[in-house]
């Protein structure tokens, strides 16, 4: 019968567990010195070898050390607990069903002796996932253990084990087995299973796997069991739903080349096709961080990269990867990212949202047909004289324009409703308006108000009460882009969550420093008081929109009703 290599390959001593060096010489340290502690929490991420490095643990307490070995394999007790139906060390899965029942009988068995061995060993998996009932007896028993039992509780998540457990038990953390390592363990049984591989493919295994040796020989499973003759890389992005690297390359190309359209189609693909986003973001991650090096180290340049552009992607899908997981709609979300991005830095991207704030400009000079030029780009800032002439020439002049007076005034409602948000701000208000935010993704498409989406699911909600709501951006240019259209932002907001809240905006910096003061003043007993808004005069009509229901209408045409 054929066996699963991960199983086959399961380490059964302490010199086979791959990584966690530290952890296996404590144990080890602990067994030879006769200082074996009653209670044990393995944590860490999944397929790190807790529960095999607990079932090793339980095998070696109880053996006689013939030879001098920690684990002998041969004396009388190892001779019973290598036995699948061994009855002394128990194991329980407390994600199968909170662990009520198996936690009963563990209190009503645990003074018995142990049937055969020295030490009965309760191993406890996923233990975060028993219940509180379950917790409590638990603890009761681990408080007093009998001198003949041992728990060793393993979690991926120890932040949900009560701390009364936690204090209980000698912890130790399992880290992620690195990449070296495991390419190490998958030569090794790739040598034995005749299974022909490169290193270069082992090393993508370990790469994708994430520090999960169970995954990593799964995936060595699959591709081996796939083909017999050599296994290539194109061949393992294939078997598990992963681009190419032409595939990742063109990504790269179109991202700097500003192909919007182009990158939404593929997006899309990868998607329609089964493909896994995360998988394919985390890729890219891989990939991008090598071009940088191979651009400021090896000095490979293509010609079409954008250097700047490219270690902000890199960045920014370092910092998200957490989010993207966590989305109900990752390929949504990965379309946005990719063209918020797109849309703060680069000159070559047309922007759907500001096509009536820009100029198209013919660049014969330029290797693209035209290029876009956001109206507000700092003429000094350009290098190309002709290029700068036929920018002022061609300049359009938008009409609603905001003069400097009403940016202004635009800045001190903001501050105002920044102060007033502080003045009423509650956990609730910033919880109702948190549960919100994935309503906004329905609309993302949307030509009327996709653009504005965008605008809102870009920012961070900060802070929020009855009356209003802080947003913060990480850049101050789109801080005052979105402050000129604040009005706008907020009825769609609005209109979507069923809140009426006034919208104040800031940025990521600014609102540490301010979040900063509010917690000193609020220890130093100042209060914030509610403040009325400056009402933005006659001169300032074409900024706020009147809000009559046409002008309603029109914005939100069919999406919303307007009533
Ligand atoms: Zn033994």
């Amino acid at each position: 019968m054929y066996q699963v290599l991960y199983r086959k390959y399961r380490p059964k001593n302490f010199d086979d567990v791959v990584g966690q060096k530290i952890v296996v010489k404590t144990l080890e340290n602990a067994i030879r010195n006769n200082k074996i502690s009653h209670s044990y929490i393995f944590y860490g991420p999944r397929g790190t070898g807790k529960t095999t490095l607990a079932k090793i643990m339980a095998r070696a307490v109880n053996c006689k050390h013939q030879d001098g070995k920690l684990l002998c394999d041969s004396c009388k007790n190892c001779i019973v607990s290598k036995e699948n139906e061994c009855v002394d060390i128990i194991e329980i899965d407390a994600a199968s069903n909170n662990g009520v029942d198996e936690i009963r009988e563990l209190k009503s068995k645990v003074n018995l002796v142990p049937s055969s061995l020295d030490y009965k060993i309760y191993i406890i998996d996923e233990v975060h996932m028993l219940s509180m009932g379950a917790f409590n007896a638990l603890l009761k028993t681990i408080e007093e253990p009998p001198a003949h039992s041992i728990f060793i509780l393993a979690t991926t998540e120890i932040d949900k084990v009560p701390e009364t457990i936690i204090s209980r038990c000698q912890t130790f953390s399992f880290e992620r087995v690195s990449n070296n390592d495991i390419v190490k363990r998958l030569r090794y049984v790739s040598d034995l299973e005749n299974i022909n591989i490169s290193d270069e493919v082992l090393y993508e295994i370990a790469r994708v796997s994430e520090g999960g040796m169970r995954d990593s020989l799964g995936m060595l499973d699959k591709v081996s069991i796939y083909k017999t003759a050599e296994i290539t890389l194109e061949d393992f992005y294939k078997l598990n739903s992963l681009l190419a690297e032409k595939e990742i390359k063109d990504f790269i190309k179109d991202f700097c080349l500003g192909n919007n359209k182009e990158l939404i189609k593929k997006i899309n693909d990868y998607f329609n096709s089964g493909k896994n986003i995360v998988q394919i973001a985390n890729q890219l991650v891989y990939k991008l961080s090598d071009v940088i090096v191979d651009y400021y180290i090896n000095n490979v340049k293509e010609d079409f990269f954008d250097i700047k552009l490219i270690e902000v992607l890199a960045n920014t899908l370092n910092e998200k990867m957490f989010d993207l997981k966590k989305s109900e709609h990752p390929n949504i979300y990965f379309e946005i990212m990719i063209l918020n991005i797109l849309r703060k830095l680069s000159p070559k991207s047309i922007d759907y949202e500001d096509k009536k704030n820009i100029v198209i400009v013919e660049n014969k000079n330029s290797g693209f047909d035209s290029k876009i030029v956001e109206k507000e780009i700092d003429d000094n800032n350009a290098e190309d004289e002709n290029f700068v002439e036929k920018k002022k020439s061609n300049r359009v002049v938008n009409k609603e324009e905001i003069n400097e007076e009403n940016l202004k005034l635009l800045y001190d409602i903001n501050d105002v409703r920044i102060n007033n948000t502080f003045a009423e701000a509650s956990k609730d208000a910033l919880n109702n308006h948190k549960s919100m935010f994935s309503k906004f993704s329905d609309f993302t498409f949307d030509t009327k108000i996709g653009y504005l989406i965008c605008d809102i699911m870009d920012a961070t909600l900060r802070a929020a009460s009855e009356r209003n709501i802080i947003l913060s951006y990480e850049y101050d240019s789109s801080v005052k882009k979105n402050l000129k259209n604040i009005d706008k932002i907020q009825k769609v907001y609005n209109q979507i969550t069923g809140f009426n809240v006034s919208i104040a905006l800031i940025t990521d910096e600014n609102w540490e420093k301010i979040k900063e003061e509010y917690i000193k003043n609020k220890k130093n007993g100042i209060i914030y008081e509610y403040k009325e808004e400056p009402s933005l005069d006659d001169n300032s009509e074409k900024v706020v929109d009147d809000g009559n229901s046409e002008s309603v209408i029109e914005m939100f045409g069919d999406v919303i009703e307007y009533e």
